[in-house]
């Protein structure tokens, strides 16, 4: 089927939940996809930050390869292998202590709250239930998750809304700490802002949040499911910081792009838990693990967390001259590569202009454009996206010289 027909299908037995181009990708290859034309794109959107490795890592492939013909699922009633294997690869690189996989970005952060309630309602209280979240934050789609979004386009339709979340400014410390109070929980943030606009927390911040979180006896809880696992140019986003969080929530780019999500906790945190409070069917299946298992040694053996940091700030600099260069782009923004660049003027043209030339960029709220490359990427990737953005931004926003 081409595009067209794919496309014509689609609309017809497809629920109606996204916001499609009006195209498929077939194929792809390190940073590189195919659509079902066979046009070629370079791919700065990464399955939105799943793709860390590039398409179809070989050591990805292969260890599906080997782990679908020897055991697809098994229960948790019994010990898996390579979950067991991923797990203690996320422990010995981290500063968490113990792992709860599950299958999405929402579901692991479903199980940091559950986990928060549980660790507070013996450490607090029984009516110490309440998670402070940020604005322009984003936690994922189930009802819990949607309403720790802080981000109110998000809950529109969907009342009632479980009680338990509220919600302030970020880097905004003393709006957190008026935010306090005996019925607070835990304090849940992502160090840096996706979905929201692509806006990086203080380093100062953060330390102060951390510090308060131990004075007042609440759990911190990172939700690194976008920005951890390399893409800043750390391996997790809280290195960066230097503050440790007591749960950290990972999934996207955890296995080189097959669904799988993980909930860490310091041990303290973690023996909240007993047996029977939380489970998940397909959570740290053998397939999804094993994937799991290869995609971590490889963005650890092959250099791809520096690679992210260093191509990072030459992707930042680039984009500072394109800011430089044309009135209606504001700033740049984020950390590694995981970039935005402030618009004002309309982004979703810029990413169709993109689009057209063969680069795959995305947009948020329609004024910010986001970047967020394979790990992978090289410098030549870079300035053939650069160029290619240059060319789209004088077609769409015209000559303008600053
Ligand atoms: C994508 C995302 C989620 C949700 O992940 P899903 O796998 O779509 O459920 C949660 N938090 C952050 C920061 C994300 O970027």
């Amino acid at each position: 089927m081409d595009n067209a027909a794919i496309v014509s299908r689609g609309e017809k037995y497809v629920m109606r939940t996204y916001g499609r181009y009006p195209m498929a990708l077939v194929r792809g290859e390190g940073a590189r996809v195919w659509d079902a034309d066979g046009k070629e794109y370079l791919d700065f959107v990464s399955g939105l930050a799943v793709n860390s490795l590039g398409h179809c890592h070989p050591r990805v492939v292969e260890a599906i390869r080997e782990q679908v013909g020897r055991l697809i699922h098994c229960s948790n009633l019994y010990w898996i292998e390579p979950q067991v294997e991923l797990a203690r690869l996320l422990v010995e690189n981290s500063a968490l202590d113990k792992v709860f996989f599950c299958n999405s970005g929402a579901e692991a952060n479903e199980a940091a709250i559950k986990l928060a309630r549980k660790y507070a309602k013996e450490h607090r209280g029984p009516e110490s239930y309440e998670i402070i979240t940020m604005r322009r934050s984003f936690h994922g789609r189930t009802l819990a998750t949607l309403t720790a979004t802080g981000q109110e386009k998000f809950h529109h339709g969907f009342a009632p809304l479980p009680p338990g979340f509220r919600y302030v400014p970020f880097n905004d410390l003393s709006s957190l700490r008026a935010a306090v109070g005996p019925r607070t929980c835990a304090v849940m943030l992502e160090p840096v802002q996706g979905e929201g606009g692509v806006y990086a927390a203080n380093k100062d911040y953060l330390q102060a949040v951390r510090a308060l979180c131990d004075d007042e006896g609440l759990l911190l809880i990172f939700d690194e499911v976008q920005c951890g696992l390399g893409r800043t140019g750390y391996l997790f986003a809280y290195q960066y910081y230097e503050v440790e969080p007591d749960i950290l929530t990972l999934a996207k780019a955890l296995a080189g792009g097959v669904p799988i999500g993980a909930m860490l906790a310091k041990e303290r945190a973690a023996s909240a838990f007993a047996p029977g409070d939380h489970a998940s069917t397909f959570g740290g299946n053998p397939l999804a693990t094993a994937a799991g298992v290869a995609a971590f040694k490889a963005l650890l053996q092959e250099g791809l967390v520096e690679n992210a940091r260093v191509l990072g700030q030459y992707f930042y600099q680039q984009l500072e001259g394109l800011v430089r260069e044309f009135p209606q782009l504001i700033e740049v923004r984020g950390r590694g590569l995981l970039l935005g660049v402030e618009i004002d003027g309309p982004a979703g043209e810029v990413v169709a202009a993109c689009q057209e030339r063969g680069l795959l960029i995305n947009s948020l709220h329609g004024h910010v454009l986001r970047f967020l490359p394979p790990l992978i990427v090289t410098r030549e990737d870079i300035d053939r996206a650069v160029t290619i953005l240059k060319e789209a931004l004088h077609e769409v926003l015209g000559q303008g010289q600053k």
